[in-house]
């Protein structure tokens, strides 16, 4: 087999005193310098490709991403309309101020005893105040349509009554 003349690296092309300074890889006749810099290659592609280690500045850079990313997503989320909340139908009038309330019963409670009666007669007292202001209810469930005017009428009857106690 006839020795190849060359003396030109087969990579950079770049010249060297003598064929035997060129060393063969994979049928490439490289340089000095292109064999260390394809033995840096191969480390490199041993470390990241085939050990699976990473660069520090890749895995930072994913993260910059992964934040970027994230970023966009939470901009697209947050720029989304909120989704209405679904009415209740019906005739739900719990928690619309038609029932007397703990404080309030608190208030009269305080106030009936200070006009000088027991304990358990106000207690009386106050239950029969809430029957009674079932039963308004009901009536005014009958003839108010509108919720807002529902619950003044129901606060107007509970204070009329609270005036009646005094
Ligand atoms: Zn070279």
């Amino acid at each position: 087999m006839r020795k190849s003349p060359r003396t030109n690296c087969s990579k950079c092309g770049s010249k060297v005193r003598k064929f035997k300074l060129l060393k063969k890889i994979n049928g490439d006749f490289l340089c000095k310098k292109c064999v260390i810099e394809k033995r840096k290659l191969h480390r490199e592609f041993l470390k990241r490709k085939v050990m699976g280690i990473r660069k520090k500045t890749d895995i930072m850079k994913e993260c910059k991403e992964r934040r970027e990313r994230e970023k966009e997503l939470r901009k697209i989320v947050s720029s989304k309309p909120a989704i209405k909340p679904i009415k209740k139908v019906g005739r739900k009038i719990s928690g619309l101020g038609l029932y007397i309330t703990k404080i309030e019963k608190q208030v009269l409670w305080g106030k009936l005893l200070k006009k000088g009666l027991t304990q358990q007669e106000a207690n009386e007292r106050i239950k029969q105040l809430c029957n009674k202001m079932v039963k308004i209810r009901e009536k005014l469930k009958m003839k108010v349509k509108t919720t807002e005017e529902l619950n003044k009428r129901f606060k107007e009857e509970f204070a009329r009554l609270c005036e009646d106690l005094e």
